[in-house]
């Protein structure tokens, strides 16, 4: 029989070909997909008593031969008659693909997974699509062709005696790499690793006990055997019950996913809905320590075990962006543009669903287990701490569920939650205006000299050290009621905290009139606010702090990238604060001797500037021999 396919256009050959170029490769997850639907078919007959003959081998094979130029996609599932070969394939296939082609022709942007085309894609990589079926129903076997125009012919074919269906395509000269046997593994590897049918391809080596030699101990020898190489694994973790699987099973999956990641995940979650939507998955939780991964694609997206895509913008948060693993979802309209994605309904549910199984998950782990003095999320938090912080700053809704387990660690290496927190610190640590001073450092080695004076005033110093950390406490400023987080460097440590009761000052306002410019002319008053402050003699006579303000500020223009210019601009600036009731600086106002005079302030500054870690190069340098000479 000859035909002419029911096409307006007598072009769209030409048209498929050219579409998508850059894609080509997804007609064999197409055909693939199509041979996994047939066997899967085939079975649930066979369940059903539909179908009462014997499955047999049911893999599908997938053959190269360069000779003939051609590629063969195999399977024993339900074949097709006559009629449905002229029904799926001359009909409804095509203008399924005609609707596609209408639909998207206008639109520039890429399409996610580009379902839609189905067999039809086949001729964007061939000159000539071959299919010989046959119909697990008694009827004869077709053989149908077309050269890639909308003329085809279709016979019955009496060679074909087994059920089942080959597709075989005639590879154009332009795309021979489809005819070579690295690109076409490496293709099976991407989209079919985890479909549901074994996939056959090619053979593999593996090493067996020989069966007739041995060696001098009287052992079989090892030797070399080929066999055929299936390239799929038909049962993926993430589709078992989690019940089934051990944190072993769930470590092995891991690394068959990213063999070339060496590190263990943290933990993982197990996604497994089937109501209101269809979602399976596991998700990872990987080390995120000091730096996010750019790298982002490390969750691949699955529509029922067949590969779509590793760019899963817009179905997951962005903070859930750094989770590596795989989802899986029918529920996902996988031939739209993104930007429809995340319009889309369901997939909104789903992204919210997946928050929230993250939010109960590390809830979950914050309670301590009976007999246990560190919770599991203790245990994992300093790996974590920059992903929740992500999350509590980009999505609202994980920020107010996180409230309740977000910890705070202090510098001493405890951990607390934000309630229990305020409760241990709200005795001491409140200011005269009613506000609680959350006291922090960055960096508990350099900053070790005002850690240790805020101790010693019994108070309380949290390590927050993350890149995040500038906008994640102004985060908690909005969140919590009453509240300040001031670095330990910010200030003097009076007034970190201030609180009614001032100490008398020795000078009078004339005197510190006139120390004020003595201190002053020996500054880079660019750099450095010189401050008289009144401060316990027993204080150092001079500081260097950094407003807390400015300082955190710069940070976050840093780490945002735009928008805040101008604070990103600003110099560095400190405070250089003179302690007016320290005997040394007595001696300074009262010095008579100018030369010595300046001598005095450069060695108390310097000595200021010593203990911040910002005395450098040749200061220090001349720091040192004024000190010798002076002893
Ligand atoms: P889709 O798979 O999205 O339905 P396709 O264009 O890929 O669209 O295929 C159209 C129809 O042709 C399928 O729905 C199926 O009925 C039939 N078909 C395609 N490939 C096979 C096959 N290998 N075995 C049996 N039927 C097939």
């Amino acid at each position: 029989m000859q035909g002419k396919l029911n096409v307006q256009t007598e072009n769209i050959f030409p048209v498929i070909k050219k579409f998508l170029y850059s894609d080509h490769e997804i007609f064999l997850r197409e055909l693939i997909s199509n041979a996994v639907d047939a066997t899967q078919k085939l079975k649930t007959l066979s369940t059903r008593g539909d179908f009462k003959g014997e499955l047999g081998d049911l893999t599908i094979d997938v053959k190269i031969d360069s000779k003939k130029k051609t590629l063969t996609v195999s399977d024993r599932g339900i074949g097709m008659t006559a009629d449905e070969v002229e029904k799926y394939i001359n009909q409804i296939a095509f203008s399924g693909v005609t609707d596609f082609m209408e639909k998207y022709k206008d639109s520039h942007e890429p399409l996610i997974g580009h379902f839609g085309l189905g067999f039809y894609s086949a001729f964007m990589v061939s000159d000539k699509v071959e299919i010989f079926t046959k119909s697990w129903k008694d009827e004869p076997a077709q053989h149908w062709s077309c050269e890639g125009n909308p003329e085809f012919s279709m016979e019955e074919d009496k060679k074909h005696t087994d059920r089942g269906t080959d597709i075989v395509l005639h590879i154009a000269d332009d795309c021979k790499e489809f005819l070579e046997e690295g690109t076409i593994l490496q293709l099976l590897k991407k989209y079919c690793r985890f479909m549901p049918v074994a996939i056959r391809f090619g053979e593999e080596s593996v090493w067996v006990d020989s069966e007739t030699d041995c060696d001098k101990d009287g052992k079989p020898k090892r030797v070399e055997k080929k066999q055929p190489r299936i390239i799929n694994d038909p049962e993926p973790a993430w589709k078992k019950s989690p019940s089934s699987l051990t944190d072993e099973d769930y470590k092995k999956f891991y690394h068959e996913l990213f063999p070339m990641n060496f590190e263990e995940p943290l933990f993982q979650i197990h996604l497994n809905v089937d109501y209101p939507f269809n979602l399976t998955g596991i998700l990872y939780f990987p080390k995120v320590r000091k730096t996010i991964d750019p790298n982002r694609n490390k969750i691949q997206l699955y529509c029922n075990q067949v590969f779509v895509t590793d760019q899963v913008e817009g179905v997951v948060p962005d903070y859930l962006m750094l989770l590596h693993g795989v989802l899986d979802s029918p529920d996902i309209p996988l031939n739209v543009s993104r930007s429809y994605l995340q319009s889309d309904g369901n997939v909104k549910k789903i992204s919210q669903h997946i928050s929230k199984k993250v939010a109960d998950k590390l809830e979950e782990m914050s309670k301590k287990k009976e007999g246990e003095d560190k919770s599991a999320l203790e245990d994992k938090w300093d790996d974590i701490k920059i992903f929740v912080q992500y999350g509590m700053l980009t999505d609202e809704k994980f920020c107010e569920r996180a409230m309740k387990f977000y910890l705070l660690k202090g510098v001493d290496g405890s951990y607390y939650t934000l309630d229990s927190y305020r409760e241990k610190i709200k005795a001491l640590q409140t200011d005269k205006d009613k506000t609680v001073c959350y006291l922090y450092a960055s960096n508990a080695e350099e900053e070790h000299a005002y850690i240790e004076k805020a101790k010693a005033k019994g108070y309380d110093v949290l390590l927050m050290d993350s890149p995040l950390e500038s906008h994640f406490i102004n985060l908690l400023e909005q969140k919590i009621e009453k509240t300040r987080f001031v670095r330990v460097d910010s200030d003097t440590v009076e007034k970190l905290i201030p609180h009614d009761d001032s100490i008398p000052e020795k000078l009078s306002k004339e005197e510190k009139e006139k120390l004020q410019p003595i201190i002053e002319g020996e500054v880079d008053k660019q750099k450095f606010t010189v401050q008289l402050e009144s401060l316990e003699e027993s204080d150092a006579p001079m500081q260097v702090t950094q407003s807390e303000f400015m300082r955190r500020y710069r940070e976050m223009a840093q780490t945002s990238g735009g928008g805040m210019g101008f604070y990103g601009e600003l110099p560095e600036s400190y405070n250089l604060v003179v302690n007016i009731n320290h005997p040394l600086i007595g001696r300074v106002l009262n010095e008579t001797d100018e030369a010595k005079q300046k001598d005095l302030v450069h060695q108390l500054t310097d000595l200021a500037l010593l203990a911040n870690g910002l005395l450098k190069g040749e200061a220090l340098s001349k720091f040192l021999k004024r000190s010798v000479e002076m002893i």
